[in-house]
């Protein structure tokens, strides 16, 4: 793998000194107030698409969802929803006025125009941090957003899909199940899994590590976040201080008990005391906000002390905070020289420890070339969907009836399915009767009920198509919203993560994520986005989000055939075109065109 080197200087001297890094737009927190989507039938907007956007803009912002609803910051260190809470009140108020032919354009969270367009075509058009690559730097992106220019939109934040912890968990689920059976014989029990980052996202991981069976041990600077995923059920239990979490977890996994621990403290703290007590540590990973400098956590400073120091003084504060990402990737070098089964989470913490002189940060590899990229061949990914009535039981249908629609003995997917579905469960049985009255879920939803699984090309079209015709045979309370995570097969460009040691080289080239915006929108998806910078921070990475509503209209169904076809696609004709003999396979199986081939360009 070759480290890229670029975005940290490059154009930043026609550009000015710096300004102060790290902050939000001006105005987001002037007028802030608590916002919660409205739920049921009765629609405020003309059009149940225009209706669904700004429900999923206002359940973005719901304080069960959001990480810093108050500065509009739905998750991912500063991803927001919208720039300002006068652009936010704007987007609201042009959402309602919007007629069925029009289409609304949000630039970095601000709206900038309606047009008219067609029935078919998206209600809402977003573009979310880009810059011209030579430009796109954090220091340009700073003094953009510092200027009320630009907001940081993360990958579902300011694409208004974001639904909260779940919708990370299964994709976590997979990786740490994943490595069960790469490198465990097939499961996690019994082991030592360690991390940190208990955030928006990474509070996903306590939970995703124990249904795979393994015992979790993570470190997070900020006990509110610990204590949040404890109420939502994501963490189990939280130990009191570095060496009772450390005893407690060694303990829990040689009894194979899969539980998680959960301890306030720093994650350079918690690997180093590891190592002088000579814990041997099965998994390591991390996911604490190491892709923005300015919302990773130094180490010897407190929550609070972190957050005055940010303020007061953010030169030194970053400083800080690169000194301590590479101080953290080379204590997890030297436990991975212990035997950890050691992987990047996606945070580009190697990027920062290399750019900081470890020359050595990129020893251990990206989770996406470790254990995802052959489910990207077959065009799966993280598709989610969330149901616009409020009622959670009308997740439990959809639940229901996805079982149904892709039978447990269809292969391994399949049973991973089912594995995933009864595991959000806690009376998996009464699911799988229909009895809904009995259905509780095993951990809170947060805002609008949602649930989110892997699906592929070939799967993810028809499981839309059924929605539709739940909606339109009234067994659910009102339409359905499906999305998924940029953090897909053939939407991003993201030499540290998603495309990170491509086949072919191909890991920058972002003509790709470009042609899944473009294809989205000729599909008649309900809103489509273009982000630069989510998941990695600013100049590692360009990606393309979509949404698309179920209304139980035969129109409706058109368009999600067509786009939860296409959509997917493109990730069976990315991984083609790199090279890959399981995306050929599947594009031969499924009848996909590839006018060229395989490896055809060379
Ligand atoms: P977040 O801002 O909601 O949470 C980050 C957490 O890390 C916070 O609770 C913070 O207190 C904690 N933290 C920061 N520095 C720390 C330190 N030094 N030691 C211990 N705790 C520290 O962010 P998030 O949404 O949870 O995302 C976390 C990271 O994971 C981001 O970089 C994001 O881009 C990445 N991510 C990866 C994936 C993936 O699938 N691989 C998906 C989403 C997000």
């Amino acid at each position: 793998m070759t480290p890229s080197t670029t975005g940290t200087t490059r154009a930043t001297d026609r550009n000015g000194p710096a300004v102060k890094p790290g902050g939000l737009p001006p105005g987001s927190e002037t007028g802030s107030r608590p916002v919660r989507a409205p739920r049921g039938v009765e629609r405020t907007c003309k059009t149940w698409q225009a209706e669904a956007a700004l429900r999923m803009l206002m359940n973005n912002l719901d304080p069960e969802v959001a990480e810093k609803p108050a500065s509009l910051v739905v998750y991912g260190g500063r991803g927001q929803a919208a720039r300002s809470w006068a652009a936010f009140d704007a987007i609201v108020e042009s959402l309602r006025r919007l007629e069925a032919d029009e289409t609304l354009l949000v630039q970095s969270g601000k709206p900038v125009g309606i047009v008219r367009t067609h029935a078919e075509a998206p209600r809402v058009l977003i573009a979310n941090s880009n810059l011209v690559p030579a430009w796109a730097t954090q220091q340009h992106f700073d003094k953009l957003a510092a200027a009320g220019l630009m907001m940081y939109g993360q990958m579902t934040a300011g694409s208004w899909i974001y639904i909260g912890t779940q919708g990370i968990v299964q994709g976590t689920f997979e990786t740490f199940a994943e490595c069960g059976r790469t490198h465990f014989g097939g499961t996690l029990r019994g082991r030592l899994c360690v991390t940190a980052g208990c955030g928006g996202m990474g509070g996903a991981q306590p939970l995703a590590a124990t249904l795979a069976g393994g015992t979790c041990l993570i470190a997070d600077v900020d006990r509110g976040a610990l204590n949040r995923r404890h109420r939502d059920r994501y963490l189990d239990e939280i130990a009191e201080g570095v060496d009772a979490a450390i005893d407690r977890a060694v303990s829990l996994a040689s009894a194979g008990e899969a539980v998680s621990v959960g301890v306030e403290c720093n994650a350079v703290e918690l690997l180093s005391r590891l190592l002088e007590r000579n814990v041997r540590v099965d998994v390591l990973t991390d996911q604490t906000s190491a892709h923005d400098v300015m919302s990773y956590v130094p180490a010897e400073l407190t929550h609070a002390e972190a957050e005055t120091l940010r303020r007061v003084s953010p030169a030194e504060y970053e400083r800080h905070a690169l000194a301590t990402m590479e101080r953290h990737v080379r204590l997890m070098v030297e436990h991975m020289k212990r035997g950890a089964v050691t992987f990047d989470y996606g945070n580009n913490i190697r990027q920062r420890a290399y750019d900081n002189g470890f020359a050595d940060a990129f020893a251990f590899p990206g989770f996406v070339p470790a254990y995802i990229r052959p489910q990207f061949c077959v065009g799966r990914g993280p598709f989610r969907w969330a149901a616009l009535s409020g009622e959670a039981r009308d997740i439990f249908v959809t639940d229901h009836e996805i079982l149904k629609l892709f039978p447990r003995d269809g292969g391994d997917y399949a049973r991973r399915l089912h594995e995933w579905i009864l595991g959000c469960h806690k009376n998996p049985e009464a699911l799988l009767a229909g009895d809904f009255e009995r259905c509780e879920p095993r951990f809170a939803f947060q805002g609008l009920p949602a649930r989110i699984c892997w699906l592929g090309l070939g799967e993810r079209d028809k499981a839309g198509l059924l929605f539709n015709r739940l909606v339109a045979q009234g067994r659910v309370g009102a339409p359905i919203v499906i999305g998924r995570d940029h953090l897909d097969c053939g939407s991003v460009a993201s030499p540290n993560r998603e495309t990170e040691a491509m086949a072919d080289g191909t890991d920058a080239v972002s003509d790709w994520p470009l042609l899944n915006f473009a294809v989205n929108i000729a599909s008649g998806a309900s809103w489509v986005s273009f982000h630069h910078g989510g998941g990695v921070g600013i100049g590692y990475s360009q990606h393309a989000g979509q949404v698309i509503v179920a209304d139980g209209t035969p129109a409706a169904a058109a368009r999600l055939a067509r786009v939860l076809t296409n959509d997917p696609m493109m990730g069976v004709l990315r991984h083609v075109d790199a090279g890959y003999p399981q995306a050929a396979g599947c594009a031969e199986a499924l009848g996909v065109r590839v006018p060229m081939g395989r490896r055809a360009g060379r």
